[in-house]
């Protein structure tokens, strides 16, 4: 089966986000409003079994306080959280994860069609992938975002979606992800799965990920093949990427 379209999941597959990002974006958002909650890199790991910023700020403040806070509360403070990770990604805060460019390029230059599936929002994932990815010829032929679906990933709209816009069989596409949330995302709507996993991917262990093709360290040169089929050559190739299908 020829290998057609790579689907790349944004927060921790392109760039570590959460732990270097959002995390740091949360605490500015506490700490201005006077909240007395501070997310460690290791603290935060719980807090990201919650899917959605706001919903996030709403499950702290409820820890915190004890009583459910008021929307009013929890949209402002999300809003400002959302300047924040704006401002630290347009600060030079986050880099492409090694590996990640070099894999685009070659896609392109294949003729492959590279898609974004997220359920993060669209101005967070354009602040970031201006400042990642600036000028220059278009990657992506579409976002799939947040605002695009009704259920965030693990739910599989947000791949089905991806899949029936490009009109390919899913059998020919390869999602690329970071988390266990992701994988079941692409897994549930038939699109066979790559893992890349960022520092909150590798706290999981390593079977919950056995429905994926491979499991990777990344994508560089010093990346390692956690689970799947060898790659001999080193860094990740195209070629690689095609014998996973
Ligand atoms: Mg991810």
């Amino acid at each position: 089966m020829a290998l057609e379209a790579l689907l790349w999941d944004v927060d921790g597959t392109l760039a570590e986000t959460e732990r270097d990002g959002h995390r740091r974006a949360f605490n500015r958002a506490f700490a201005e409003a006077s909240i007395p909650i501070h997310w460690d890199a290791a603290t935060y790991a719980d807090w990201l079994a919650i899917s959605g910023g706001a919903e996030r700020i709403r499950a702290a403040l409820l820890a915190l306080d004890g009583v459910d806070p008021p929307p009013e509360q929890v949209s402002r403070l999300h809003r400002r959280k959302q300047l924040h990770y704006s401002e630290l990604v347009a600060s030079g805060v986050l880099q492409l994860r090694s590996g990640v460019n070099s894999l685009l390029v070659q896609a392109r230059a294949a003729g492959l069609r590279q898609v974004i599936v997220t359920t993060s929002g669209r101005r967070a994932v354009g602040a970031l992938l201006e400042q990642l990815l600036p000028a220059g010829e278009p990657l992506f032929a579409f976002w799939v975002c947040g605002e695009d679906v009704t259920r965030k990933k693990p739910h599989p709209e947000a791949y089905s979606l991806a899949a029936e816009r490009l009109d390919l069989p899913p059998a020919r596409m390869l999602a690329i992800e970071d988390s266990v949330a992701g994988l079941e995302a692409a897994r549930a709507a038939g699109v066979p799965c790559l893992i890349s996993r960022s520092h909150y991917g590798g706290l999981e262990p390593l079977e919950r990920f056995s429905a994926a093709r491979a499991v990777l360290s990344g994508f560089g040169p010093a990346a390692q093949v956690l689970a799947g089929p060898a790659c001999p050559a080193g860094p990740v190739t195209l070629s690689y990427l095609q014998a996973l299908l």
